[in-house]
Parts: C-alpha cells; structure tokens; sequence
C-alpha cells in the first residue's frame, strides 16, 4: 500500500477499532498520571484521590484489554471487530463523567469520541441504540448523582429517586446539549463510513468485475481462488480448475464486428453461468477466455463439467443470433493435489492455472470443441478420466 505522508490510516474497521484502543489507552494514561502527579503533590489531602487514580487505572486496564481483544480478532481473522467493546467502555465513562465534575467532566469528551468511533464501525440501528442507551445512562447519571456515585453512594442514589429531584435549568440544558452532541457526532461519522463504505464497494466491484459480462474478471477470481485454495488444501477439498477459450473467435470478429462478439462473449458467458453450479466459481479471466472452479465436489466433478459445458455449447441456438453462426470452446481441466499442502495458495494456483492452460493447448491443437485434463502427475483424482466426448 502506497503510504501518505509517514504513515497512511487504517481505515477498515479493525483498523479504526485500534486507533480508538489507543485514544482510550492514552487517555487512560495521561489521566493516571496527572492524578498521581497531583496527588503525590497535595499529599493526597484528598481521601478521594486515590480513588480517582483507582479509576483511571481501570481505565487504562480496559484500554489495554480492548486493544489486545482487537488485536486477536484482527488476527483470527473475525469478520466484525468487538463493537460490544464500546458499550462497557461507553458506561463506564459515564460513570467517571459523573466522578468527575458531572456534566462539565472532560471525560464526556471520551464519550463523545466513544459514540463516533461506533459509528464508524457499527451499523446503523446499532449505533443508534448505543448512542441512545449512553445518552439515557448519561442523562440518568447527572439527575441520580450530582456529586459521583462514589461521593454521593447509595443514598444518594436513594434520595434523589424518593425526593423526585428537580434538576436545575441549566443542569437540563446541559443533559440536552451533551447528548444532541453525542447523536451529532455518531450521525455525522456514520454518513462518513457510509459514504466511505459505498465507495469502497464500487472501487472494489469495478476492480474485481468485468463490465461486459458482469462476471469477476482475473484478479476477482485469483482472490476468491487464493481462499478456496488454503481451505481445499487444509481440509483435503478436491478441487477442479476449468480454462474454457471460445474457438477461433477472432473469426467472428472478423466476419461480424467487434460489437457483435460481444453479443457472442455476452451468450456465451449466459450459457456458463447457466451450467455451473452455484458453488462453483465463473470468471472471464481473458478476451475469450472463462475460468471455472469447481470446488469441494466429487473428484470426477470437472471432467463431467466441462462435457456439460461442450454440450451445452454444441446446443445452444446460435442461429438467433446470426444465421449460420456455431460457436464452439475448448476447455483444459486441471485438479488440485490435495494430498500435499503446499502452504503457498500462490504457488498452487499459478501451477493450477498452467497446468490447465497446457491441457487447453492440447485440446486446440487437436482440433477444438473439446476437453482434455492435465496429464500432470500432480493431478491424481483426475488423471483415468480422461474421456473425450465428441462423438
Ligand atoms: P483459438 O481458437 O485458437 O482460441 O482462436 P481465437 O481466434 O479464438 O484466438 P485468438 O487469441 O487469436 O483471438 C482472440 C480474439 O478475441 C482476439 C480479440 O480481438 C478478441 N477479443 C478479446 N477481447 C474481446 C472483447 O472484449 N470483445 C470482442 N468482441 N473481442 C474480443
Ligand atoms: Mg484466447
Ligand atoms: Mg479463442
């Protein structure tokens, strides 16, 4: 990845998730020192201040666990970082806004950045009941507790509940302010993400899909291949890699125009889909050129693919599309050695791929509108199968 400036941001939501991780262990850091720096030079006068530091300690601790949490996630590859995460940290500093000078405390301001962080990666009903549930806690805290529940404890807890304390004018404005900030901040960081998120997915299909026959194109199916190559050879899945090249369609070209072999890739591609399975993968990796892979299926699975495919083909009406027009493919079919792992998805791809590629050459260089599986000792399941179908 190209970095920007020294060091580019993450900005996937793992990579969010950290940043936050960070911005509450500094926090929690910075507050611990500060509290005991200034303890240390009060001489804790204040019985309450070891309290505090107490407090900031755990904050600290809940940094560390969250960034250790998300880290591991990061690593097992979960798919959602620990969104959760944020509403036991979210109450709990609630619980030191209300600690520390209530609903002027800067803390507030963590929860604040708390609400926006969620928002950036939770969906959206999600963050809006997060917001919401902390704001009511938030709310909640500075009508039960003016002074911190550990000031005030129980009974004051107790009082304000039996007495039905009024809050003051400038208390409510307060409540109102803080948690029209919070849903401010959390709305204006999920419109972001959203944004963000939607460009991501287009940059992403445009990248990966070819505009002609809406199918992934190479580097789409080397991606989605490179993960069912490392699960095939964990789990010793056969799986089956079919190159399919329209047969001298450079003819069509020639006879018809360009625009008109599109119609013919556009059909073509229509009969592909229409004859794999739904497991399997489809993919124009070239010009006139599709790949198939035909994944944990019985070992015979390619073989009997591509002689559906041929059929399919030899079938098909073409003559609506122009009078006299036959078009035909020849498909090399290649299996993957599942008895050895390499550990190197890469590597076993790329040798797929060539391995199927030598059985397609075989297959025109013997006249076309045919298949052949590689000959490759490293291709057992499939190596006594090697029927030919034309009739
Ligand atoms: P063979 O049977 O040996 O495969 O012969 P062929 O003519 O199919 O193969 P060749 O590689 O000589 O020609 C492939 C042609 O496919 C050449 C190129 O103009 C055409 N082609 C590639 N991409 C497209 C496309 O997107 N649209 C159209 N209409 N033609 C394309
Ligand atoms: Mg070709
Ligand atoms: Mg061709």
């Amino acid at each position: 990845m190209k970095r920007i400036g020294k060091r580019a941001l993450d900005a996937s939501p793992h990579g969010l998730m950290r940043l936050y991780c960070r911005i509450l262990l500094s926090a929690g850091a910075a507050v611990f020192i500060l509290h005991g720096v200034i303890g240390f030079l009060t001489n804790f006068g204040d019985k309450y201040g070891p309290v505090l530091i107490g407090m900031d300690a755990v904050l600290l601790l809940l940094g560390f666990m969250s960034n250790e949490l998300v880290i591991n996630a990061q690593l097992q590859k979960n798919r959602r970082p620990r969104g959760w995460l944020l509403v036991f940290v979210g109450l709990y500093l609630i619980l030191l806004t209300s600690e520390t000078g209530g609903l002027a405390s800067p803390f507030f301001m963590l929860l604040l950045v708390t609400c926006v962080f969620a928002a950036l990666i939770m969906p959206g009903l999600a963050t809006v009941l997060l917001t919401a549930t902390l704001a009511a806690a938030h709310a909640a805290a500075a009508w039960l507790v003016p002074n911190g529940i550990l000031r005030d404890g129980w009974e004051g807890v107790m009082s304000a509940v039996q007495s039905g304390r009024q809050m003051h004018l400038e208390e409510v404005t307060a409540i109102a302010m803080n948690s029209a900030f919070l849903f401010l901040g959390a709305y204006i960081a999920f419109r972001l993400s959203a944004d963000f998120r939607t460009k991501v997915h287009t940059l992403t299909d445009h990248a990966t899909r070819d505009p002609l026959t809406h199918l992934p194109n190479r580097r789409g199916f080397t991606e989605k291949m490179r993960h069912e190559i490392s699960r095939a050879e964990r789990y010793a899945w056969p799986i089956a890699i079919l190159m399919i090249d329209l047969d001298h369609f450079k003819r069509i070209n020639d006879e018809h125009g360009h625009a008109f072999g599109d119609e013919v890739l556009a059909a073509a591609s229509q009969i592909l889909r229409d004859t794999v399975g739904p497991v399997d993968h489809l993919a124009r990796v070239g010009g006139e050129e599709f790949a198939v892979a035909a994944v944990a299926a019985d070992p015979n699975h390619g073989a009997e693919l591509a002689q559906r495919i041929l059929r399919r083909f030899r079938e098909y009406t073409w003559g609506e599309l122009k009078p006299e027009l036959r078009v035909t493919c020849s498909i090399g079919v290649a299996a993957l050695d599942t008895s050895r792992a390499s550990n190197n998805p890469d590597a076993s791809l790329s040798k797929l791929l060539d391995d199927a590629d030598r059985a397609l050459y075989i297959v025109k260089e013997g006249g076309r509108d045919n298949y052949h599986i590689a000959e490759s000792g490293e291709a057992p399941v499939l190596r006594t199968t090697n029927t030919q179908v034309r009739s």
